[in-house]
Order: structure tokens, then sequence, then C-alpha cells
């Protein structure tokens, strides 16, 4: 940095107000990323003061993290600096919601949960799954573009965000997309900034497409108590549900552990098949999916309401509840999930794991201690299936010196230029990225 701390957060009081900046010790230290403790956190209140904020910021010097419900800081490399962490919670507002068109704008720093809130008295959903919705925000969402159960029904969050405003590293305000799909020609811009984790710009709002609420929605929980899914039909089931017509929303296999995690209640590999729709669609799948759990020798139940909601919940949640340990993420072609989680009692003889079958992602839980071994296995692992491996949590001591989100991709020269582009002075969440861009 080129000024002195309180120099910076001179700059940033006068220009945010003072209530707007933070700098007690308790609270830097509660917003420190990777055990890098902020100079200042600061809370803008529309997109006008972020890009101020974002200018201060490049005349210090100062390395910015941005930072929605804070549920994913620990995604990504351990960073170079932070001097400021920027919180987008005043920024929460719902712009517009078009329902007629199925489309909605909200500002960046809205939580998931508030604005499903508001979606569901119009009879509609962001079909979106993050751990902690009522913390996680949708610029975090899309920043982070790390994707849930339903993903294999409703599409990713890429697939959902068709259009949004945000501010560069020089503070100039920009827009990408539109209010309706695809309605700009040249570069989808949009596409760039969904899951580039605040390396390229600060998100102050996002236009989405939504979804009309399933008029039911539940799911079949099919087991046999089988300890590892190669033993239990599960993959049977899943590759008869492939061949099939059905539509199922998700389909997710919990190892034995993880089913206790996640109280999916019993023993054993569980396959959780989720199917939402018309009444009369659900009855079917479920009619079906039970024949097909019964041919593949497995035991099925049907959870409803709140037992369905809390189940899928739970999953969603259950990269968090690895706080402390560490996580990673593989990702494989549907087709190849069973090689992959057969593969993972090579690596570890009770792997903790949730298959989300359909998405081709697979969440394991790895002692803190045995990551950085287990996550090069399970490197090559992803890697024989035509996948890709990312240590998606860990403690900062065990990251360092690690690029988590694996081998370089084969672009990485022109995402440097990129970066470099658009963040001359890496300021933006500097080292985080992919090869510590
Ligand atoms: C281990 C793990 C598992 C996850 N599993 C899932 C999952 O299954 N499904 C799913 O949908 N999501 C998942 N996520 C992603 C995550 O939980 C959310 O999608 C989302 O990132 C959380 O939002 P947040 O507001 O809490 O983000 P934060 O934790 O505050 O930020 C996440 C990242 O985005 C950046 N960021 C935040 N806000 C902005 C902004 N406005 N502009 C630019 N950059 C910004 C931050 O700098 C940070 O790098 C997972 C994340 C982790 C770490």
């Amino acid at each position: 940095m080129s000024v002195a701390s309180d120099q910076l957060i001179d700059r940033l009081t006068s220009e945010l107000g003072t209530d707007s900046v933070i700098t007690d010790r308790a609270t830097l230290e509660a917003h420190a990323v990777d055990g890098l403790v902020p100079r200042a956190v600061c809370s803008p209140g529309d997109a006008a003061q972020v890009a101020a904020a974002i200018r201060v910021c490049g005349e210090a010097g100062a390395a910015i993290a941005p930072r929605g419900g804070g549920t994913a800081v620990a995604l990504g490399n351990v960073p170079h600096r932070v001097d400021v962490v920027l919180r987008t919670d005043r920024l929460a507002a719902l712009v517009e919601h078009d329902d007629a068109n199925l489309t909605a704008t909200m500002e960046a720093g809205m939580t998931l949960a508030h604005l499903q809130t508001h979606l569901a008295q119009r009879g509609q959903l962001l079909p979106l799954d993050p751990p902690r919705p009522d913390r996680a925000t949708i610029g975090g969402i899309v920043a982070a573009s790390t994707n849930g159960a339903r993903r294999m029904f409703y599409g990713g969050v890429r697939d959902l965000v068709i259009g949004m405003k945000m501010v560069l590293p020089g503070g100039e305000q920009v827009k990408a997309g539109g209010k309706v799909v695809k309605n700009v020609a040249g570069y989808d811009m949009c596409k760039l900034f969904v899951g580039s984790l605040g390396t390229l710009g600060i998100i102050t709002e996002v236009t989405c497409k939504m979804t009309p609420l399933p008029e039911r929605a539940l799911t079949i929980i099919a087991r046999d108590g089988g300890s590892t899914a190669e033993g239990s039909g599960a993959f049977r089931l899943i590759d008869a549900l492939f061949a099939s017509t059905l539509q199922p929303s998700a389909i997710a296999v919990l190892s034995p552990r993880a089913g206790e995690l996640v109280r999916a209640g019993g023993p054993g590999v569980a396959t959780a098949v989720a199917v939402e729709g018309f009444t009369e669609a659900v009855d079917r799948h479920v009619r079906d999916i039970t024949g097909m759990a019964a041919a593949a020798g497995l035991s099925a139940e049907v959870l409803e309401g709140p037992a369905h909601e809390r189940l899928w919940a739970a999953v969603a949640d259950f990269p968090r509840s690895r706080e402390g340990e560490a996580l990673v993420r593989l990702t494989v072609p549907p087709g190849a999930v069973a090689t992959a989680v057969d593969a993972l009692s090579r690596v570890d003889d009770s792997p903790v794991y949730v298959a989300h079958a359909g998405a081709g992602t697979i969440w394991i839980g790895v002692e803190a201690a045995r990551a950085a071994t287990v996550f090069a296995a399970l490197t090559s692992v992803a890697g024989a299936q035509h996948g890709h491996a990312v240590l998606a949590s860990a403690p900062p001591e065990v990251k360092r010196g690690l690029d988590v989100w694996g081998s370089p991709p084969p672009a990485l020269s022109i995402m440097r230029e990129i970066k470099q582009r658009f963040d001359p002075q890496q300021l933006l969440n500097p080292g985080r990225f992919v090869a510590f861009l």
C-alpha cells in the first residue's frame, strides 16, 4: 500500500460516512480471509459508493476482498493481501420482478432466502441451493458459481444469470447482459464474471431467470444397508434412471457417514432422488422410481414436506459441515460418477462424500492433516475421468503453497491477460484464483 492505514481509513470515511467504515479489532478479525486480517471493513450503500471505495483503494494501492454473506470466504487460494473487506450487505434491495417474463433483478447483497420469500409470494423461485441461503448473497453465489444438487434439472448459476451491473477496479460502473434472455450483441461479459470470484470487479446488481414453484416436491430415499456405493445398488438404480425418460430434479448418493451428517436416517449408502413438478408427474415418478429401486435390490421410502426440505437443506450444507477440516470438490462427467466414487475407497477406506450423480459433482470430506495428499490423489482420480478436482475449503496452513484450483487451465495465458486488463494493480482478491491470479 502506498499510504498509511489511517489515511486510507480517513479517505474511505470521507467517501462513505463514519457508519460505513469499521476498524475495531474484533470486527476486523471476524472478517479475516484465510487468517489475513484487513485494516478496514466498509459497507457502501449503493453502486456509486462501491465505485468511490474502489477508487480510494486504487489510489492507496489497497487490496480489496469483496464479501457477501461470508459463507464461502474459504473458497480460493490464500490471498496475497487483504487491506479492505468490502461488504455488499447494504446493497440488498429487489430492483424489479417481472413475474410475467419470469425474471427478477436484485442488488448483489440480497440474500437468497430473502429473495425466495418474495418470489414464493408470486409462485416463483430461483432454483439454486447454496449452503446457508439465509446468509449467501446473490452476488456471492454468482461470483463463486458453485452449483448445488438441482443443477441437473434447472441448470447452474451460469445458465440462470442473464444480466448484471459491476464496478471495475478503476471505479467504472458497467452493465452486461440485460433484463431478457440474450438481448445484447458481442461477447457475453456476464459469463466472464460468473465464477470470477471477485477478481475482475464487484458485482452490484444481478438479473436472473426464475422458475414457477413446483406443484409438488418430494424425495425417494433408497438404500440396502450396503456400506460402499459399489457394493450397494445405488448406481444400478441411477443407471436405470438415466436410461429412462424420468426427470428427477436431483440425485445424491450419500456415503454412510455423510448420511449420518445430513440425518438421511438408516445405515449404509443412501441414494436420495428428488422429484418436483405437477402432481400427476410426481406420482408417476414415485411409482416408477420405487419400482426401479426394488429391481436394484433397494428399499425405498418417500419424504415429503418439511422432511424433504430438511434433507436437501442439510445436503446443501454438507460442505459447510466440514469447518476446520478440508473439502475436495470433484467434477466429472455424470456417467463417470460411479467410477470416481468407487476410486474414493482406494484413497480413503471410509470416504465421507455426497455425490450429485446428475450434475457430476462430488463433495468429499477429508481430515485437514491428510488434505494435501488426498487432494493430489483425487486430482488424478478426476483426471482419469476427464474431470477436475478443487480443494474447496481447508485451513490456510494446509492451503499455503498449494494451488487449490488444481492443474492450471489450458487458457491460462489469456486469463492472465484478462486479469491484467481488468485489474492492472492486482487489487481485487489478489492471488485467490486459478494459478494465483
Ligand atoms: C466448500 C463450499 C461448498 C459450496 N457448495 C455450494 C453448493 O453446493 N451450491 C452452491 O450454490 N454454492 C455452493 N458454494 C458456494 C457458496 O456457498 C455460495 O454459492 C456463495 O458463494 C455464497 O455467497 P456469499 O454471499 O456467502 O459469498 P461470500 O462467501 O461472501 O463470497 C464468496 C466469494 O465471492 C466473492 N464475492 C462476494 N460477493 C461479491 C460481489 N458482489 N462481487 C464480486 N465478488 C463477490 C468473495 O470475494 C468471495 O471470494 C459452496 C462454497 C464452498 C466454499
